[in-house]
């Protein structure tokens, strides 16, 4: 094989290998994954807030009851003294002492009532949240599962182009892999252009009659005078068509 064939399957080689690369990168599963990630930490923090709520409500509940259990107490209390008295200044005070608390546990009951509601409110929210989560965990759970299938495939056709690639560069001096390698390195990854319409096939310079002629009787292998590409002079065949 030419030295210019060489180089060209060369540059086919690395162009699917960037390709394949970049293939995982550009993953509609991947931007799916990058999705559900965010909104799973933005749900999280709703959650965290609205259990923290929720928390914060049961407590106050809790602390209602314990008053309404004072409550109770204390009416006993009275109760067992308006029946034990006689008094009458006494039994004034105990009877405004009981109308106190029967007062008090209504005051409590109301409130109650309303956390109860609010309650009710955030358990729902939190139920909702965890549903939500759970659906954002196995779309991610898929789409997670979908890119390392894609990265086995893509490391698969990696190792036999690496091979591929292995065979072309036996057939080239070190010489010419270190040149070709400094081109392609300097030049966006692709170090090798042909001439089509008359031009460089990379870099799209239009070459000049004295430009072409030099290119179609020089070296197989030369620069592009515009990009500085290794320039590949076209087959013998394909010249005599032009
Ligand atoms: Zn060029």
């Amino acid at each position: 094989m030419s030295l210019g064939q060489t180089l060209i399957n060369l540059q086919d080689i690395d162009l699917d290998i960037l390709r394949l690369k970049k293939s995982i990168d550009q993953l509609p599963e991947r931007q799916r994954l990058v999705k559900a990630v965010k909104t799973h930490k933005e749900l999280q923090q709703k959650l965290n807030t609205i259990v923290g709520k929720r928390k914060d409500i049961e407590l106050d509940i809790e602390d209602i009851q314990e008053q309404f259990k004072d409550a109770n107490e204390k009416i006993k209390q009275t109760e067992n003294a308006l029946n034990s008295n006689s008094d009458s200044r006494l039994v004034f005070n105990l009877n405004r002492d009981l109308a106190g608390q029967i007062k008090r546990k209504e005051k409590l009951e109301f409130s109650q009532d309303g956390l109860l509601e609010e309650l009710d409110k955030y358990t729902q929210l939190e139920e909702k949240a965890q549903a939500a989560l759970q659906k954002l965990i196995e779309v991610e759970k898929a789409n997670t599962e979908a890119i390392q299938k894609h990265a086995a495939q893509v490391k698969e056709e990696l190792e036999s182009l690496q091979a591929e690639r292995d065979g072309e560069v036996q057939h080239l001096s070190d010489e010419e892999y270190e040149s070709y390698e400094l081109v392609r390195e300097r030049k966006n990854g692709i170090a090798v252009a042909v001439l089509q319409d008359g031009g460089c096939s990379v870099c799209g310079a239009q070459f000049n009659e004295g430009q072409l002629h030099k290119i179609k009787n020089g070296e197989e292998v030369s620069t592009c005078p515009s990009c500085s590409r290794i320039f590949v002079r076209p087959e013998l065949d394909e010249e005599a068509e032009e």
